[in-house]
């Protein structure tokens, strides 16, 4: 069993307990990792906001700054063989999906925050007069706390820490107690970089505990978070202790429109990613399925077909296209939400059950349903869909947008005039047409409504990162007197 160990102040380190890690795919615990302490934290926190006010990395260049980063994308890429392994093991994610996905897209962020030295460029700012001249300076926030879930834990490590390093700020991360090996094993990609002391900590445990003192303290200047609207509220509330900047990624319940005029066999397989891929963990999973009336029986009848034939089990098979929920508490509470869908009167077209065999397993599932049911409403974060017909555009519309949610659409339409108009309408935050689930470094993402404030990715996240300054010169010889009172 592989020893994993926390990382503050450049030093690896145990803490009095540990947590098993599990793999959910066998029921096996495969490593223990620190159970950190509100004391481990605040040590974490302390090495940042020493390392921050030393200057140590906030006074480096851009320049300097991005050949760290350059290296932390490069170490990745070295042992990506080892990162694939132990995000599949850990997280239950398909093998397929750690290869092609999560750690290429983790190593290609830091490389893309490497190059980025124009965001942070001061700027002139043009007044209306001639007797003063302004400049806008870019500085970091300071001290940086940043938390994150189980479902993409290398992909979010490398969003939520490359734009913080390149602005110049110091970290303190803390990813889900379910799953973070692929972050700890970072920390040796990180440390082997050279990066001075305190400019990243990595503490692992419990959330209630711990992520509620990294949003509470004092010493830090930002708090970054992803995962659900319920604990993104009560970050905002401590945040507000001593006005954190806050950047909140949070749940979904995506809407994916389907027009007649489209291919079904082409929409299907889109649809099915986009609910089925990493079983359906996925914030921007695509879980209420609208079809237009005119092609609803046959889409539904080709859908539930090809979720038959799907192939779910062993993780590490690359033919596999479902592996398990990431734990027991997850995937009972993807059934619980099976049996509430059917209490509701919600037509059950496929799946439903448990999978009888080691692992977390739940088969793939379709529901016809309404969209004011609870399984149309809450986030289930599970391979569950829920269908439903729409008449035309304005009742499609209607219906995307009754949610409190706003992360995501998908619009399915050969006449781009049409999926155009229909994409302005909704209220979210990323809207794919004929297509579903590309990311780009360059674009900015984010939800609307209830589904978080900030964007990560791209300029927006750098200069969330970042805070402006306002600085005044006089043109003028003699020192102007404009005030009031002289
Ligand atoms: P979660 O329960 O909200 O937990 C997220 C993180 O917060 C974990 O590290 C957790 O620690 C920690 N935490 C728990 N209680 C806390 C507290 N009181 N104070 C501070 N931190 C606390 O979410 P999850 O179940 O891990 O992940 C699923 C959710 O993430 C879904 O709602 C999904 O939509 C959302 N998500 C959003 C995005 C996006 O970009 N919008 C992307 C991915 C996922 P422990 O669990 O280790 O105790
Ligand atoms: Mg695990």
């Amino acid at each position: 069993m592989r020893e994993y160990k926390m990382y503050i102040n450049g030093e690896f380190c145990d803490a009095k307990e540990t947590i098993d890690s599990i793999n959910p795919c066998t029921e096996e615990i495969i490593a223990k990792i620190p159970k950190a302490t509100i004391d481990d934290t605040r040590r974490a926190i302390q090495a940042a906001r020493q390392a921050f006010d030393s200057g140590v990395w906030s006074d480096f260049t851009y320049d300097e700054r991005s050949i760290y980063l350059k290296k932390i994308s490069e170490g990745i890429l070295e042992n990506a063989s080892q990162l694939i392994d132990i995000e599949a093991r850990d997280t239950g994610k398909t093998i397929k999906q750690s290869t092609f996905i999560d750690i290429p897209v983790a190593a290609e962020c830091f490389n893309y925050y490497s190059n980025v030295a124009n965001f942070l460029a001061d700027e002139d700012i043009k007044l209306s007069t001639e007797s003063s001249k302004s400049k806008l300076y870019r500085e970091p926030v300071g001290v940086v706390a940043q938390i994150i879930p189980w479902n993409y834990p290398m992909i979010m490590a490398a969003w939520k820490m490359a734009p913080a390093l390149a602005a110049g700020n110091c970290i303190v991360f803390k990813p889900s107690q379910l799953a973070s090996l692929s972050c700890l094993y970072l920390a040796k990609i990180i440390d082997k970089t050279g990066l001075p002391n305190g400019v990243v900590n990595i503490i692992t445990g419990e959330g209630k505990s711990i992520g509620d003192e990294l949003s509470k303290n004092q010493d830090v200047d930002m708090i970054a978070f992803t995962g659900s609207t319920d604990i993104g509220k009560k970050i905002m509330q401590n945040a507000s202790s001593n006005i954190k900047k806050v950047c909140l990624e949070l749940g979904g319940k995506s809407a994916n429109i389907v027009f007649s005029d489209t291919d079904i066999d082409t929409v299907v397989g889109g649809a099915l990613s986009a609910i089925f891929m990493n079983q359906g963990q996925m914030c921007v999973a695509g879980s209420r399925l609208l079809i237009e009336d005119k092609i609803y029986d046959e889409f539904v009848k080709r859908l539930v077909e090809r979720t038959k034939n799907l192939k779910v089990g062993d993780n590490l098979d690359h033919a596999t296209d479902m592996g398990p929920m990431i734990s027991k508490e997850q995937r009972d509470t993807v059934l619980e939400y099976i049996n509430i869908g059917k209490k509701e009167g919600a037509k059950l077209l496929c799946g439903g059950k448990a999978i009888q065999r080691k692992g977390y397993f739940v088969e793939p599932t379709i529901f016809e349903a309404k969209n004011n049911m609870r399984i149309a409403q809450e986030e289930i974060f599970g391979p569950v869909l829920c269908v439903m017909k729409f008449k035309n555009e304005e009742e499609a519309i209607k219906i995307a947008n009754d949610t409190k949610y706003g992360l995501a659409a998908m619009v399915w339409s050969k006449d781009l005039d049409n999926a155009n108009r229909v994409a302005k309408q909704l209220r979210c935050g990323q809207i794919w047409i004929n297509s579903y689930g590309f990311f780009y470094n360059e674009a900015p993402f984010g939800g609307y409504k209830q589904s978080g404030i900030g964007k990560e990715s791209g300029q927006d996240m750098i200069k969330d990162y970042l805070q402006k300054k306002t600085v005044w010169l006089s043109t003028q010889e003699e020192v102007p007197n404009p005030f009031i009172i002289r």
